[in-house]
């Protein structure tokens, strides 16, 4: 599932080919796939002529900002797949959307899974995009700081790997990079966020920015579907420390990394350098 890293490089890889231009037609083949407005006609016409003007990421969510103020959003969910052509091509069977651009190159949407949306939000109609208005802060944005991220788990109960997860907390993590972060953090994704010590919060503070920094640098992580939005593969997943590495050695200790499904989703993680923090809060990650 695309997270941060993967939005974000799909962002990179699109708007420098896609800024300024100018839609021509809207091809719709699964109305499903259309999350706002209500209508596919609607749709198709809020986006006649309109001109790519600007970009940027929210979460997970892809925005682009369109002449006459509207946003068109996407949403890549499971197994959705945005990216560019410069000349018609044959579609594949996933396609569910296509742009074309009045220059002829197009703006192609699959999605596999079929959990994938797109939005078309006039302002004040942001509500209506997915989770957009109920996203917690960007990690890498400028004005999220520490003191912010430490006062947040004032009372938070459940577990840290679940609080991570949750968009309205943090936005942008899933599975893959949690669990990289709570790694490097040396904190088990069982721990009670509440139990966390200050200096544990500022380590995955520091570690979530440094993981985050480098899968970007990466061009993300693919398993099986993740493409960019000129159809590479990303290269992080080379340098995973934990994630889908069950049995393999700890790259820090002589341990092995275990998996265990935790907050519903399966999480790797090293049982000696994470210390299982329902028992010994205290732990140091020392083994
Ligand atoms: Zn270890």
């Amino acid at each position: 599932m695309p997270e941060l890293p993967e939005v974000e490089t799909v962002l990179r890889s699109l708007l420098p080919k896609i800024k300024g231009k100018e839609i021509n037609t809207v091809r719709v083949m699964h109305e499903d796939v259309v999350g706002w407005p209500g209508s596919v006609k609607e749709f198709s016409r809020g986006l006649f002529r309109k001109k790519v003007t600007g970009g940027f990421r929210r979460g997970k969510l892809l925005v682009f900002e369109l002449n006459g103020g509207k946003k068109l959003i996407f949403h890549l969910r499971m197994t959705g797949r945005l990216y560019y052509r410069i000349n018609p091509a044959p579609l594949e069977k996933h396609s569910h959307l296509v742009l074309e651009f009045v220059d002829g190159g197009t703006l192609i949407f699959e999605d596999t899974r079929r959990f994938g949306r797109v939005y078309l939000v006039a302002p004040g109609e942001e509500c209506y995009a997915g989770n957009l208005e109920k996203l917690g802060p960007e990690p890498l944005g400028p004005d999220f700081d520490l003191e912010e991220f430490v006062r947040a788990f004032d009372k938070k109960k459940g577990r840290i790997k679940a609080l991570l997860l949750n968009q309205s907390f943090i936005a942008g993590l899933g599975n893959i990079y949690v669990d990289e972060i709570l790694f490097r953090s040396n904190i088990h994704p069982e721990t009670p966020a509440n139990n966390l010590e200050k200096h544990q919060i500022e380590s995955i503070f520091l570690k979530m920015k440094e993981v985050l920094k480098e899968a970007i640098a990466g061009r993300g992580t693919t398993f099986r579907d993740y493409r960019d939005g000129e159809g590479r593969s990303g290269d992080f997943q080379n340098l995973l420390q934990v994630y889908g590495r069950e049995g393999e050695k700890c790259p820090r200790c002589s341990d092995f990394i275990e998996r265990k499904k935790v907050a519903g989703r399966s999480s790797f993680f090293c049982p000696c350098c994470q210390k299982d923090g329902i028992n010994d809060p205290s732990s140091t990650g020392e083994c």
